[in-house]
């Protein structure tokens, strides 16, 4: 059975919609000027004065948020102790990116070299920030901790689409937010009395 729903009654004024227009206009201009004028208001040691209900701004660029620890910024690769990079040219996390925006191009490491038949290293990566979601894959899909996001940095922005692309020398140049191109992470490098897992001696 259907159920009849009566239209409340109206006044003029809610009818023509004005008055709640205007109302509302009075919130968002206030809380604009209060704005507007508490972004300006600092006490004796330079910081802003903000009261409750102003929102809390910075004035980006020249200041800054600090990140959280966990903040995915722009890609590094991260060094060995003889500053090569630890990327072992395994592909994990150009297949596991799902924005497909990782070239790698893996080369051997030259004859003499003792990781010569056990690694391979990139002879090109190359990452497109733009095209990046910032999902994190790529970090969890490598095994050798060579791939972090912990640059505490975001994209500058830019006009031109090849400014997004960071070539392995771009990325290596790039220092963790504590400074540091290592990882806290051993690394044994094959030919090491440390290496643990099976080389040329211990083959058999
Ligand atoms: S963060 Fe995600 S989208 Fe960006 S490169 Fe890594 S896997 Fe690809
Ligand atoms: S960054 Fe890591 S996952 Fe990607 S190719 Fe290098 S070693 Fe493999």
């Amino acid at each position: 059975m259907a159920k009849l729903i009566y239209k409340p009654k109206m006044s003029l004024g809610e009818q023509a919609y004005v008055p709640a227009i205007a109302s509302g206009l009075k919130l968002t201009m206030g809380r604009f000027f209060n704005n507007v004028f508490a972004a300006h208001k600092k006490d004796a040691s330079g910081n802003k004065l903000l009261r409750r209900g102003d929102i809390d701004t910075v004035d980006y660029p020249e200041e800054k948020r600090v990140y959280p620890p966990r903040f995915r910024g722009v890609h590094r690769l991260t060094h060995r102790m003889d500053g090569s990079p630890r990327c072992v040219a395994c592909l994990c996390c150009s297949t596991a990116c799902p924005a497909q925006c990782i070239r790698i191009e893996a080369a051997e490491y030259p004859e003499g070299d003792p990781r010569h038949g056990y690694e391979r290293y990139p002879k090109v990566f190359v990452i497109d920030e733009l095209r990046c979601i910032f999902c994190g894959f790529c970090v969890e899909a490598c095994p050798c901790d060579a791939i972090r996001m912990d640059s505490g940095l975001h994209m500058p922005p830019s006009t031109q689409r090849a400014h997004f692309l960071f070539n392995k020398e771009m990325l290596m140049a790039i220092p963790g937010a504590d400074g540091t191109f290592e990882t806290a992470n051993p690394r044994h490098e094959p030919g090491d009395a440390t290496h643990p897992g099976v080389d040329r001696e211990h083959s058999h």
